[in-house]
């Protein structure tokens, strides 16, 4: 069996190994060739060369071993109530909505309350929190493709030709101010396991 299989191997061109390395051949027809040029930036994806900002990493590598308590931070705790129940709700609704709450405390309790913190504010601490950071890319505006791995330094659409950046902006500013038409959001997926490691229960759930 050994003998057929270094049989096909050679055919290949591939010399001796499991048969599956037949993948090192090169592909020269174009839509291959991404599609290689994707699986070795997996291959050889580390968090070293990841796109996360520092500070996630360094978390993700030593993660913080106690539970956070948000009992000292019972004006952190409304706004992310507030910022949960307004999920679909623009940010305009929470700021006015946290404005409202802000000025009626302030009229009954004087200083004596923690005033909600602005949206800014709570998705930071959100962040800090939970050690999930959301990674920003950018699109075509018609969803054809995004601009990662092989395409992250092209400047239009491979399917349809739209620009990547708005042509208006990108003119008017002689090239230098690159405003992406459409972004997109990825929640890594290493950082959402440890927040959900770091509580008793959500380890005996996993
Ligand atoms: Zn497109």
């Amino acid at each position: 069996m050994q003998e057929d299989l270094g049989e096909v191997q050679q055919e290949f061109g591939v010399g001796s190994g499991p048969i599956y390395e037949v993948a090192e051949v090169q592909a020269t027809l174009e839509e291959l060739k991404i599609v290689q040029q994707f699986i070795e930036r997996i291959r050889n994806a580390s968090l070293d060369a990841d796109c996360l900002p520092t500070d996630v990493i360094e978390k993700l590598r030593d993660p913080p071993t106690t539970v956070f308590n948000l009992d000292d931070h019972e004006g952190l705790r409304t706004a992310i109530k507030l910022f949960i129940a307004s999920e679909t709700a623009s940010e305009e609704v929470f700021n006015k909505s946290r404005n409202i709450f802000n000025d009626a405390m302030e009229r009954q309790l004087g200083d004596n309350f923690e005033a909600l913190p602005s949206l800014y504010v709570v998705k930071e601490r959100i962040k800090e929190i939970t050690g999930v950071y959301p990674l920003m890319h950018d699109m075509c505006p018609n969803t054809c493709m995004a601009y990662t791995g092989p395409f992250s330094e092209l400047d239009s659409c491979t399917k349809c030709s739209t620009p990547r950046y708005n042509p208006e902006v990108l003119a008017t500013s002689g090239g230098i101010r690159k405003v992406p038409q459409r972004r997109f959001v990825t929640l890594p997926i290493g950082p959402q396991l440890q927040a959900i490691w770091r509580t008793p229960e959500g380890a005996r759930n996993m």
